[in-house]
């Protein structure tokens, strides 16, 4: 199974999960054509995409959609109220309904060889999900955008291979920073963003030996930084209650702008 990310950033959203013969891309948040060269930089091609899993319908996700939908057929997966959101945002433009598939929450489903296992999260957006991805024995996780962390979450992110995980904002650089106030109270609030000590708090309920790949990811282009995200939740994971410290293992920061290795989990 490989895992990469494409893109990860409050301004745009693509991760890549594939093995031998099945290819996904969850969220595709970006134009088209920077998704089409960050697929061909880690030697897959667009056109080989068996499907799109949409998590939410904010533009940092489904930007390109629209451009590869209509350009190779791919299959769309989305829930419901996610899917009504996308067809009423105009600039996706025309988009065929057949490639629409409907999705539930807490309803596994399978695309070739990947089992897909979508569950909900809490944020402002009609019916977000996150998803995890299962293949023979290993799976990996992908969740961004959430307000905050559950046991139902926790539950469903246990014995993760490998883990793409939102360090969004740092709380004080958001609360100093020029956003308008109704802008802080909406990142900050239940339905909003994951901050930087919550990804930390949430890595330590998930961590476990088998979990080698973690990227940390849909940082905030004004509210955070790579290595304040990278030092904010090493220290949580080193100074929370669990046997381990954030040296034993390999914590990345997804970029913005270029990709990351392409993981083998
Ligand atoms: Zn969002
Ligand atoms: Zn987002």
């Amino acid at each position: 199974m490989n895992f990469c990310s494409i893109t990860s950033g409050s301004s745009g959203n693509c991760i890549y999960v594939g093995s031998e013969h099945a290819s996904l891309l969850v969220d595709v948040g970006l134009s088209g054509k920077r998704i089409e060269a960050g697929l061909n930089s880690i030697d897959r091609k667009t056109a080989e995409m068996d499907g799109i899993l949409i998590t939410h319908e904010h533009s940092d996700h489904i930007k390109g959609l629209g451009v590869l939908a209509r350009k190779y057929q791919i299959p769309i997966y989305a829930t419901g109220a996610t899917i009504e959101a996308m067809k009423a945002y105009t600039p996706l433009g025309k988009v065929d309904d057949s490639l629409f598939c409907e999705i539930y929450p807490d309803e596994p489903f399978c695309i070739k060889d990947l089992e897909v296992a979508p569950f909900s999260i809490s944020h402002d957006a009609a019916d977000p999900v996150a998803y995890r991805i299962n293949h023979e024995n290993k799976s990996v996780g992908v969740i961004t955008d959430l307000g905050h962390y559950n046991d139902y979450i926790v539950d469903h992110l246990q014995g993760l291979d490998g883990v793409l995980l939102e360090a969004n904002h740092d709380i004080n650089m958001l609360q100093v920073g020029s956003y308008p106030y109704y802008l802080k109270q909406r990142i900050l609030g239940n339905r909003g963003h994951l901050s930087n000590e919550n990804a930390g708090r949430l890595l330590c309920r998930i961590l476990h030996d088998g979990l080698k790949t973690i990227m940390l990811g849909h940082l905030s282009r004004e509210n955070n930084y790579e290595e304040l995200a990278y030092e904010t939740v090493c220290s949580e994971v080193t100074l929370g209650e669990n046997p381990y410290k954030a040296k034993d293992f390999p914590i990345r920061v997804a970029h913005r702008d270029e990709p990351s290795e392409l993981f083998a989990i």
